[in-house]
């Protein structure tokens, strides 16, 4: 029983230093960060970050980094969640985007095939009204 008082001291550590959201490659002391298990009787087994210097030196009650590894993992997946959702809007802007271009493309093109297709109209009514005269030539002779 008198485990119990001193199980805690990993989580009152970690709230000591406040929220971290992402894990840091090292702690503010420039030590690096490892990863543990615990074997304090309220989280048994659970696998924790802790500055390297701390942990070597048992230090308890310390400001030095903390945290579980799976509240690590869950601020980093609402993060990743977040992200996709970002990446998804991103998408669906270019996605309208794009279909502006192709419509502003199509119309380019349609106006081109109209421009062409007006000129060669013209064209082939020209040469038809030469031919016409040729014709009208040929009748008078
Ligand atoms: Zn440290």
């Amino acid at each position: 029983m008198s485990n119990l008082s001193t199980s805690s001291t990993g989580s009152t550590g970690s709230r000591g230093r406040g929220r971290v959201d992402r894990m840091p490659k090292r702690c503010w002391c420039r030590e690096g960060i490892v990863a543990l298990t615990s074997k304090s009787d309220t989280n048994p087994y659970r696998r924790y970050f802790r500055c390297g210097f701390a942990a070597t030196n048992k230090l308890r009650n310390d400001e030095h980094t903390f945290k579980w590894v799976d509240e690590a993992l869950i601020n980093d997946l609402d993060k990743f969640n977040a992200k996709i959702g970002e990446v998804e809007q991103q998408v669906k802007e270019l996605r309208t985007q794009s279909l502006e271009f192709e419509k502003m493309v199509c119309e380019k093109v349609q106006m081109k095939i109209e421009n062409e297709l007006f000129e060669k109209v013209d064209d082939a009514l020209a040469e038809s009204k030469e031919s016409n005269k040729k014709m009208m030539i040929v009748v008078v002779i």
